[in-house]
């Protein structure tokens, strides 16, 4: 079994398309197989090496590992289909030889003018064939003219074909509805992708093609194809694609949708893979949060949902604070260095201890590894402002009492060793549990909510702790009450 995820590199990977690879990717571990990336690249205008090198930074990034391709040579190359132009051509040339494809000349204009017929509408629009038959004294006309033909497949009439589709079951199609004659080389030359994928699919050995429906309505054009050039013909599962809270096509305006972006939030690729790996079917057991060889052992392309998954972004959250708090803690601080770093803290000169201890207290906070930059300044900054909420406690009568009260304790016989275990116990006041807590938490840490203090004290330390205090006395301590 071979299978191929197929990117055309104009943008960044998205994540339907990630998703795509990632099935790719788990069928062919199921079974043993080969997964070979192959870049679709010919259209120049649109296409970047840069997003070439991000899609597959991405794809690698999300752990998805590709037996052959740019980078990895499995025999079957070149990879990228606009290296493999001289291979296509041999198939063009042998096709119009044949007369199963031919020259047409219709300008841009003239095809414009065929939609504008009364019975054909721009959707249902069905090339008339008027080239279909040009004697060679019309081509050589056209020639002169200097018009540049497009050259298009010759689409038999009214014969029915039917994909046993992996995952639709058997979808049948009639060539009288395909849109006629179909363009499978531009009139610049270059062929159309719809085209040279089942060249690819068929010279890289692919058995089993496994993509987004999208591309359900190429798949008779590629069979039409393939047939004419006595090609072999894989095997189709097409998935249904991604909706939007809305149930629209899921896109930019209902929130993040490149990899690239989810990453640089601070999303982990193993929840993300998680994530998009289990859209559109269920473990058995239900469990949703499973390692890749627990989501492979269970994967099969029937057990795809005939309807469209909702893409739900809370629940990608919420998966990636589980695997946040789970992670292993030296792995974890790793990760979240760049985003401590990011948020303006000299994170290098933090001993790595001390980071990890922090980072062990800190993550249950955090759904995003971006959410650690709000939250470590209660252990690197010298003082906390009290924020809104915690500005609104101190303002009270008994977080006056308690800033005072806390200035009252320092200014007696602590030091470092007795602070921590004393400052909660031996505090002059009389109030206690919450309204003791809650205050107090404010003063040393700025926010109402947050780590347990016993836990944080230590790890804030003594200085920070006392000029916290002196802070808030000045602030708050000296209110009326
Ligand atoms: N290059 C196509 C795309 O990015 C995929 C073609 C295919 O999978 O057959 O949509």
């Amino acid at each position: 079994m071979r299978v191929r995820f197929a990117p055309s590199p104009t943008g960044f990977l998205h994540v339907g398309n990630a998703r795509t690879a990632i099935i790719n990717y788990l069928i062919a571990k199921k079974n043993n197989a080969i997964m070979i990336l192959r870049i679709e690249d010919t259209d120049r205008e649109r296409s970047s090496t840069e997003s070439e090198q991000s899609i597959m930074r991405d794809l690698a990034w999300l752990g998805i590992k590709w037996d052959e391709g740019p980078d990895r040579d499995g025999g079957y190359g070149p990879y990228r289909q606009s290296e493999r132009l001289d291979i296509y051509r041999t198939y063009t040339d042998r096709l119009l030889s044949e007369k199963k494809a031919y020259y047409c000349y219709c300008t841009r204009e003239e095809l414009e003018e065929m939609k504008k017929a009364p019975d054909q509408g721009a959707e249902s629009y069905i090339y008339s064939g008027k080239c279909r038959s040009l004697t060679e004294k019309q081509r050589e006309d056209f020639e002169r003219e200097g018009r540049k033909p497009t050259v298009r497949f010759r689409v038999p009439d009214n014969i029915s074909l039917t994909v046993q589709d992996g995952i639709k079951g058997a979808v049948q199609f009639n060539t009288s509805n395909i849109g006629g004659d179909f363009i499978i080389v531009r009139s610049d030359g270059i062929p159309v992708f719809n085209y040279i994928v089942i060249i690819d699919d068929a010279l890289m050995k692919i058995t089993h093609v496994i993509r987004g429906d999208d591309h359900l309505s190429n798949t008779p054009k590629q069979i039409l194809v393939a047939r004419s050039l006595g090609l072999p013909e894989p095997e189709y599962a097409h998935h249904t694609l991604i909706l939007g809270p809305d149930r629209a096509k899921l896109s930019k305006r209902h929130g993040i949708t490149s990899v690239e972006t989810y990453r640089s939030q601070g999303y982990l690729s193993e929840a993300l893979f998680n994530y998009l790996a289990m859209l559109g079917w269920a473990a058995e057991g239900g469990e949703e949060i499973l390692q890749p060889e627990q989501i492979m052992s269970q994967i099969d392309l029937s057990k795809l949902s005939k309807n469209s998954p909702i893409f739900d972004f809370q629940k990608l959250k919420w998966m990636n604070g589980i695997y946040i708090r789970k992670y292993e803690l030296d792995a974890l601080t790793d990760l979240f260095i760049p985003h401590i770093a990011r948020a303006g803290y000299a994170v290098e000169t933090v001993d790595r201890r001390h980071l990890e201890n922090i980072v062990s207290i800190l993550r249950k906070y955090c759904d995003l590894l971006s959410d650690i930059g709000r939250l470590i300044g209660i252990f690197l900054d010298e003082i906390c402002t009290p924020d809104e909420e915690a500005d609104s406690i101190l303002k009270t009568d008994e977080g006056i009492q308690v800033a005072r009260a806390a200035y009252q304790f320092i200014q007696s016989e602590i030091n470092e060793t007795n602070f921590f275990s004393s400052l909660i116990t031996r505090m002059p006041t009389s109030l206690k549990g919450k309204s003791l807590f809650m205050p107090l938490r404010a003063i040393i840490t700025g926010r109402q909510k947050g780590p347990e203090l016993d836990q944080a004290l230590p790890l804030i330390g003594f200085d920070r702790c006392k000029k916290r205090i002196e802070y808030c006395y000045e602030r708050y301590g000296k209110g009326i009450p």
